[in-house]
């Protein structure tokens, strides 16, 4: 999946390293990234190159998390495209090769929107200063501590004996096939969203939820959180229209294929077309 980057290993504890001129930075504006583009690839830029360009941000500068020894630092200083540097939308780091790279572009820019959205106090405006010994933005007037924003999603798959209910979005600019999907909403544990998203989408019951796995996913600033769970009762959906366009019921052996396994939701459905679950 997207975040398996192995050898290499994420490092998220929270320091106060200071940059080598190998270390990686993103510069962040609004929700925009500049990176390096050398002959139509970008790739994210070491602090030497930022700094022969934009040497306006070398004080100005957090440090995010390291991939083995190399560390990722974010700068929020506004700075205009120059040289090879240009702005791109999240959705770049879907693609950035090699594709630790591309974990780790995604990851900073989760933080980036993070860091902000959060300049200011939202009680009383001030401006918030960044912790001194873990990762949190607080308030200096009145106190208040804000934590990195994670919102969790979950995703299901929906069993009936020997196939899997497969769905596609409406609207989304995600076309091919998924699964039941949905964000977690405040008061519910995450088998109320469960069975709440399923009913809500398609109107079915399901009984027998069990965790399959985790994925930190950026570019909706979210942990997606993996289930399957088994059909219980009338196996006729109906369709909010205004969510999926379609959804139908899957043997293992009419699934379509997908060249990609960088989502969950991919991994689920070949771990059920693979009958490992
Ligand atoms: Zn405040």
């Amino acid at each position: 999946m997207f975040q398996d980057i192995a050898p290499y290993q994420f490092k998220n504890e929270f320091t106060n390293r200071k940059p080598a001129e190998t270390d990686y930075v993103i510069i962040a504006n609004n929700d925009q990234f500049l990176l390096e583009c050398q002959l139509g690839v970008p790739t994210i830029p070491t602090y030497a190159s930022v700094n022969r360009f934009f040497p306006q941000i070398a004080d100005d500068i957090i440090y995010l998390f390291s991939i083995d020894d190399k560390a990722f630092f974010l700068s929020m200083h506004e700075a205009s495209e120059a040289g090879s540097f240009r702005y791109y939308g999240i959705d770049i780091f879907r693609c950035l090769e090699p594709s630790w790279t591309a974990f780790a572009g995604a990851t900073a820019a989760h933080l980036a929107l993070w860091y902000s959205t959060h300049q200011y106090c939202g009680r009383c405006m001030a401006p918030m200063k960044q912790g001194a010994s873990e990762r949190i933005l607080r308030c200096e007037v009145c106190g208040l501590i804000e934590y990195p924003q994670i919102s969790p999603v979950v995703i299901v798959g929906v069993i009936d004996g020997e196939r899997i209910l497969m769905t596609k979005y409406a609207n989304a600019g995600y076309k091919k096939y998924a699964l039941v999907a949905g964000f977690m909403e405040i008061g519910e544990t995450l088998e109320d969203t469960i069975r709440r998203e399923v009913m809500e989408e398609v109107g079915l019951h399901v009984r027998n939820i069990r965790y399959y796995k985790s994925q930190p996913w950026a570019f909706s600033q979210s942990v997606l959180v993996g289930f399957i769970a088994d059909l219980d009762g009338d196996k006729n959906f109906t369709l909010d229209k205004s969510e999926l366009s379609e959804a139908s019921w899957f043997a293992r052996d009419e699934i379509p294929r997908d060249d990609s396994t960088l989502s969950l939701t991919w991994d689920m459905i070949e771990a059920f077309r693979m009958h490992d679950i």
